[in-house]
């Protein structure tokens, strides 16, 4: 039988990390990796057949579950038809109606083949419509790693604890404005685009402060900047319009992906008709791909929303509810300080005895340590989190009331061995 270590020792010979997302290396929690063999519904089994009760469902891209038999089938059937033309198809433009009948106040989208392809296309276009340079962002907030939206990014680049990346030149981030989250900042004319995640799912999860995305709108409507909602993670997660939709804010572009892909690779931005005619063919700002509106992935796409009716959402958020209710007393009883923020489906963890509603609180709540001792003693007993302190969990609807049962009872154990290493005093 095939190990996880030799996997791992395999994977680190030829894969930098041994993986292609560092994430995935269990740098900040400890141990070797699972590497995962195959996965149905809230479950994946690795290598050597242990089974994990999923909460990462690939970061978001697997809101039914892993290998939804609508979704299989539906690949299967695109595949058997062929898996790329380099010719427009009808799922593409059946997925792009969907998408915009969605969303309130987007008008056109094009597709991708990944989230950081969507955010870096999404920039050139402001830039581009408003003829400037400036581009905000928010610490903590992750658009994916394009150069210029990489300064102070949440997600893994958070647990390398570098506020960027090598390689990035001072010129590519010289119009990079990085401000706090959830303050709105002070703008002038040279800002393009403020670029946020209208709930923050990369640095744990970081709901928006009542008033902030409103008043990024009218910071922006102020200086002629245009707002752009990173929804890659919210989008058709946290509503069937996304944040968009439950905030009841609208900007003026958009990315997307992760849900919207059903597992594959996939991602889009969108805005308004009058913005999306400044890109190639028809304007001057170019944006292409080989695999742009990928045939398997527009049909797992069109798949996965053909099943996310309102039903599904309110099941969805039910779960993730209960999972935050009843985890709640969990960790009281061990005297663990805990937040458990929620927005809809969406469910944080962090270690803190305070509110988390920024980049600084979220890294002070991750810098104790806890969660690495709380996701491992999870992974013992068979449930998955995310490896990395600035991930949200991620309940699909393949998640049963019996899986949150034991997703809680198993998080008592786990709490109870963690505060029991706490309070060791050779720890
Ligand atoms: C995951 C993510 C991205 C990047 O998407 P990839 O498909 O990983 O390139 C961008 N923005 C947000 C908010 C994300 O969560």
């Amino acid at each position: 039988m095939t190990t996880n270590e030799e996997l791992f020792a395999r994977g680190l010979e030829v894969i930098p990390g041994g993986v292609n997302s560092p994430v995935r290396a269990f740098r900040s929690v400890g141990g070797t990796p699972y590497f995962v063999a195959r996965a149905s519904g809230a479950y994946v089994w690795d290598v050597e057949g242990r089974r994990y009760l999923d909460y990462v469902q690939s970061y978001g891209a697997s809101i039914l579950g892993h290998a939804h038999p609508v979704v299989i089938e539906a690949v299967r059937e695109a595949a058997l038809r062929g898996t790329t033309y380099g010719a427009p198809t009808e799922g593409e433009v059946r997925l792009a109606e969907e998408i915009v009948a969605r969303v309130p106040g987007l008008e056109m989208v094009r597709l991708t083949s990944s989230g950081t392809e969507a955010a870096m296309s999404a920039v050139r276009l402001a830039r581009g419509a408003t003829g400037r340079e400036k581009v905000v962002k928010f610490a903590g907030n992750y658009h994916g790693h394009s150069d210029a939206l990489l300064a102070a990014g949440g997600s893994a680049i958070a647990e390398q604890g570098i506020s960027g990346s090598a390689g990035v030149t001072e010129g590519a981030v010289a119009d990079t404005i990085v401000a706090p989250y959830n303050v709105v900042p002070e703008l002038d004319e040279q800002v393009a685009v403020v670029c946020v995640e209208p709930v923050a799912a990369n640095m744990g999860l970081v709901a928006p402060a009542p008033g902030f995305l409103q008043g990024l709108r009218e910071a922006c409507d102020r200086v002629g900047a245009l707002l752009l909602f990173d929804e890659v993670i919210t989008g058709f997660r946290v509503a069937r319009g996304g944040a968009t939709a439950l905030y009841g804010v609208t900007p003026d572009v958009w990315c997307f992906g992760k849900v919207v892909g059903g597992g594959l690779p996939i991602g889009a931005f969108g805005a308004s008709r009058a913005v999306m005619e400044n890109l190639a063919p028809l304007g001057p700002v170019y944006q292409a791909g080989t695999l742009s509106g990928n045939p398997l992935a527009t049909a797992a796409g069109l798949a996965v929303l053909g099943q996310l009716d309102e039903t599904a959402y309110g099941m969805l958020e039910g779960r993730a509810a209960e999972l935050q209710t009843m985890l709640a007393p969990v960790f009281a009883e061990h005297d663990l300080a805990v937040q458990l923020p929620r927005v809809g489906p969406l469910l944080g963890l962090h270690f803190s005895g305070t509110p988390v509603t920024n980049f600084d609180e979220a890294r002070h709540a991750a810098d104790n340590g806890i969660y690495r001792r709380f996701f491992r003693a999870m992974l013992d007993r068979g449930v998955a989190f995310a490896p990395g302190p600035y991930e949200a969990a991620f309940p699909s609807l393949a998640h049963t009331w019996d899986d949150v049962e034991r997703t809680v009872d198993l998080a008592s154990a786990a709490a109870a061995e963690v505060a029991e290493a706490l309070a060791a005093p050779t720890r």
